[in-house]
């Protein structure tokens, strides 16, 4: 079987993690995780990057640092993982779902003024596939009403929107580096902050609504209780982890990249015909080949097709069911405006198999199961 993902693996993961037990530091803010968020920091020009015990912590450490009121409300594509959301159920917000746009399933730029109210506080766009939102317009819009930006990045690392790293063009960028996503540590995330002011705030409700980040760099003389906060640090031996991979992040990307090229390739004739659509990568956009999806006919076509590559030995798998219509959708917010597209082209969508060191041999597979079922039907 060829499955529809592996957790990237690069072969240096254990002699780091070997490294921080001699290190004799397994807890949280050791030498791996600050090697990579001093390497985030560089690599994307973030500010400040906090690793995170995964892109859901990291997403609700960014809702809780917008310091929302009961009520306020949060706009969000409804095509997009529970996380997205329930971070900002998590500070009583209520959700404003709007439509995507069909050629990058991300949220359409162009629905979000009609969707602001006095209560609207944050605008969430959610980079899905690794595709940049129009985050132009997205910004001018929420400079306009004075509104605040968390980019969901986490499936966006490595990709950017006209030479800049997503991730940081909202007031907060959220990483995850859960073993689906690009860059892995098994569970773990980061949250990527703009600006200088909320960088205390987010020290201090990280660890345990104590100022020991200060502490440490020797700001005060002792470390005190001095906010509400969590335990959001993931353990060093999972940075260790990470690290191996962020190390050779190029390499990881290019060979992703060259995968995605050649199911594009493979597909382009059909996509022509009429048959399926592929992934469209707008003007300015640097993707990460995050992931490689078709569009089919209908829900139909596509329970079909995934049937038919599961007898050549093939995993294929669909994606979001619209959060607008599962239960919690229902209970803690609400679609504004028409559903044209979120959950027909939801229904559509079949991604196909897609991770570091994919062979092109099993690529090969892929594609030519993929082609037996398209042309004959
Ligand atoms: C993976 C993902 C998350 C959650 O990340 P975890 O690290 O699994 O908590 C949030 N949003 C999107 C769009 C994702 O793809």
């Amino acid at each position: 079987m060829i499955s529809f993902n592996k957790p990237p693996f690069v072969g240096t993961e254990f002699q780091n993690i070997q490294q921080a037990i001699d290190n004799l530091k397994i807890c949280g803010d050791g030498a791996f995780t600050k090697q990579c968020s001093e390497w985030i920091e560089q690599r994307f020009d973030a500010r400040r990057a906090l690793l995170t015990t995964s892109g859901t912590s990291a997403l609700e450490l960014a809702a809780a640092l917008c310091h929302l009121e009961p009520g306020d409300e949060v706009i969000l594509p409804s095509f997009t993982f529970s996380s997205t959301a329930t971070a900002f159920v998590g500070q009583r917000a209520r959700l404003k779902f709007i439509d995507i746009r069909p050629d990058t399933m991300n949220m359409d730029e162009n629905l979000i003024e009609a969707a602001i109210t006095p209560k609207t506080k944050v605008i969430v766009p959610v980079h899905y596939a690794g595709v940049s939102c129009e985050m132009d317009t997205i910004m001018q819009i929420a400079r306009d009403h004075g509104l605040r930006v968390v980019e969901d990045a986490a499936q966006g690392v490595m990709s950017s929107y006209h030479g800049q790293a997503l991730g940081t063009f909202g007031d907060f960028g959220c990483f995850s580096f859960h073993e689906t996503k690009n860059y892995s540590m098994g569970e773990g995330g980061a949250l990527l902050i703009r600006d200088e002011e909320p960088i205390e705030d987010a020290e201090i409700l990280r660890e345990k609504g104590t100022n020991r980040a200060r502490f440490f760099r020797g700001q005060v003389d002792k470390y005190t209780w001095v906010d509400w906060g969590s335990s959001f640090l993931p353990s060093d031996m999972l940075a260790a982890y990470l690290w191996a991979q962020l190390e050779v992040a190029d390499k990881i990307n290019d060979d992703r990249l060259a995968s995605w090229q050649g199911y594009h390739d493979a597909f382009a004739d059909l996509a022509e015909k009429g048959r399926v659509e592929l992934p469209t990568i707008p003007e300015g956009c640097a993707h990460n080949a995050h992931m490689f999806y078709l569009k089919l006919r209908d829900l139909e076509d596509r329970t079909a097709f995934i049937a038919h590559m599961r007898e050549r030995g093939v995993q294929c798998v669909f994606h979001y069911v619209p959060l607008h219509s599962a239960p919690a959708g229902l209970k803690f917010g609400e679609f504004v405006g028409e559903d044209r597209y979120t959950t027909s082209e939801s229904d559509r969508l079949v991604r196909l198999p897609m991770y570091y060191g994919l062979t092109r041999e099993d690529r090969e597979t892929v594609i030519a199961a993929a082609l037996e079922y398209l042309e004959r039907s």
